[in-house]
């Protein structure tokens, strides 16, 4: 960037903290900037150095002799940024905004200019006038902010698109928006030129960062540079300048929990940080180190596994009666793992209208991307790849989004999906190098569940037991799943506060057990069928062994306790 501008830069920055702290220090105050590469992006000659979306899009325009270009992007910054960089490549420049109608563009000293063109404000008036232009011009470029579908736009583009007189007077039509589907076709779209500009690359985000702090007298680390990964230009100024008026200084928690609520923002996913490891899961053990040693050591140790030929793990498919702990897995991977724990909101990402669904899905994951390394939990994943719904358009679309993703190479989250129903996946679900591991989570064993009940007496939450066998309530409790085994335990409190006693017994549990009514031949039925859909679709084998060892075992006594009923 050069100098002049990035004084600019600098003062804006400067002009919007002085309107809100007064007019204190800020012109004397000077950055300390640590552990950060400071290097100069001005180019040799003093001229601005391009981006590449924006060179992209110049080499594409001369080789597909297209006058549409596309960008997507949702950093109202871009357009700016890219007249300032094209201008002079042009004999006039008009801009589009909803809110300002068209305006004519002029740069002055590096700032852009504008200027009514005139005076009705319409989409339909702006491209009526500029079309006017076109016949009578040459090299004109308009550009225009788009937020929604028009079909006044939609026509313009098309028209102007196949006019080879267009491209031959040297006009270039660009346009910025969201969701470029919603501007143009799919039958059309191909004849533009459609560019993905990325939220920001790592030297913006530094530079931006970088002059902030020069303003304000704070420190630049590098773990503030990848806390605003994801960002757009926009949002990391906002989010900086919002660390520094709350709290006097940039501060990588601050700016990584403001990326959380934009994100929240959006609608289609939930962020978190988990509070519990594998420690607060009772029993389970053959889970737990197989994922520590095929997924936990793995990412913890990428360089050692390299070096091995080991792939890091980017899928885990757990399955399962409900109330396992399949979620509670997931959850205490992302705690051991230290990454945070997004979740898709499903109920968000689908839609009754057209096209929504899959484009709120996409969005999810590009945002997961964008916060990578992360985990990404889907719940109920057969609601995305259900075997024979593929007459409904819209699951089919959204199945088709989510394949694609998670067979990309280059994806950086690992996705955790769990479900009730494997046999309900999709084949292409569930094919080698879609998901590392498919792991069964079935119903807890005598061990495991007098952990569980511990966990839930004594990790969780404290309850005051008196003269409580875990063990006695274990042994009672053969087919209760880990969910029921906490309400077993919830309920026994709730009796002592009835009895109003301030400690809970051995009694109180057994008029708990009593309040459950569970169909025992069902539940041996589910267990078998179970059983069958681990041989079925866990991928390890050793791990299967372990499994079966002990399950089996367990059902055949339990085919004999119910034989003796
Ligand atoms: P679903 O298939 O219905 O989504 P799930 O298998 O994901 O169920 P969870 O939501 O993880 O089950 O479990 C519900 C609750 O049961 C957990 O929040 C936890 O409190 C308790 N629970 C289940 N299994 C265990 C366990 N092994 N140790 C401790 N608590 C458990």
């Amino acid at each position: 960037m050069p100098e002049g501008m990035r004084d600019r830069v600098g003062d804006r920055v400067r002009r919007r903290l002085r309107l809100e702290l007064g007019d204190t220090d800020l012109k004397t105050t000077k950055s300390s900037v640590v552990n950060v590469s400071t290097k100069d992006t001005k180019a040799k000659d003093g001229k601005r150095e391009m981006k590449d979306w924006i060179k992209e899009g110049i080499v594409k325009r001369k080789s597909q002799f297209s006058t549409v270009i596309i960008y997507k992007t949702r950093d109202p910054k871009r357009l700016p940024e890219y007249v300032k960089n094209v201008y002079q490549n042009f004999s006039e420049i008009y801009a589009y905004y909803i809110w300002r109608g068209l305006q004519k563009v002029r740069i002055e000293n590096d700032r852009i200019v504008f200027e009514k063109a005139f005076s009705a404000r319409s989409l339909d008036a702006a491209l009526d006038h500029v079309d006017d232009i076109f016949l009578r011009k040459e090299r004109v470029l308009f550009v225009i902010q788009a937020y929604k579908a028009n079909d006044s736009l939609t026509q313009a583009l098309r028209a102007w698109m196949f006019d080879e007189s267009m491209y031959a007077r040297g006009h270039t039509i660009t346009i910025f928006t969201e969701e470029p589907s919603l501007i143009l076709d799919a039958a059309t779209i191909k004849y533009a030129i459609l560019i993905k500009i990325p939220p920001s690359t790592r030297e913006e985000r530094e530079q931006i960062l970088l002059e902030i702090a020069r303003a304000t007298g704070s420190e630049v680390d590098k773990s503030m540079i990848d806390a605003t990964s994801g960002l757009t230009l926009q949002e990391i100024e906002s989010v900086a300048l919002e660390s520094v008026f709350r709290f006097g200084k940039l501060d990588t928690n601050v700016l990584l929990n403001y990326k959380y609520d934009i994100i929240r923002k959006a609608g289609v996913l939930d962020v978190e940080w988990s509070e519990h490891g594998f420690d607060a899961i009772g029993g389970y053990d053959v889970v737990k180190e197989f994922i520590k040693d095929n997924v936990v050591k793995v990412l913890q140790n990428p360089k050692k596994a390299e070096k091995l030929g080991i792939r890091p793990p980017k899928g885990l498919l757990l399955f399962g009666p409900p109330g396992t702990g399949k979620t509670l897995f997931a959850r205490a991977m992302a705690k051991e793992l230290n990454l945070p724990f997004l979740r898709l909101r499903t109920e968000n990402i689908v839609s009754r209208w057209y096209g929504e669904s899959e484009k709120n899905l996409a969005r999810a994951i590009e945002l997961a991307e964008e916060v990578a390394p992360c985990i990404l939990f889907v719940d109920e994943i057969d609601r995305f790849g259900r075997r024979g719904e593929s007459d409904h358009e819209t699951s089919r679309r959204m199945f088709s989004v989510l394949l694609e993703w998670l067979g990309d190479a280059r994806r950086r989250t690992i996705m955790l999906g769990t479900t009730n129903k494997p046999h309900h996946l999709d084949e292409a679900f569930i094919r080698v190098g879609r998901f590392d591991y498919i792991i069964p989570v079935l119903l807890p064993d005598f061990e495991a569940r007098k952990q569980i009940l511990d966990v839930h007496t004594k990790v969780v939450r404290n309850v005051p037991l008196r003269d409580v066998s875990l063990e006695e309530v274990a042994k009672k409790t053969e087919l209760f799943t880990g969910a029921e085994l906490e309400e077993l335990v919830l309920r026994a409190a709730r009796n002592a506060l009835r009895e109003d006693r301030e400690f809970v017994t051995q009694e109180d549990f057994d008029v708990s057990l009593d309040s459950f009514s569970i169909d025992w031949e069902e539940r041996r039925r589910q267990m078998d069928e179970y059983m069958e859909l681990s041989r079925k679709y866990c991928n390890d084998l050793r791990f299967l062994n372990r499994l079966t060892s002990t399950m089996s075992s367990r059902i055949e006594a339990l085919k004999r306790q119910l034989e003796s009923f």
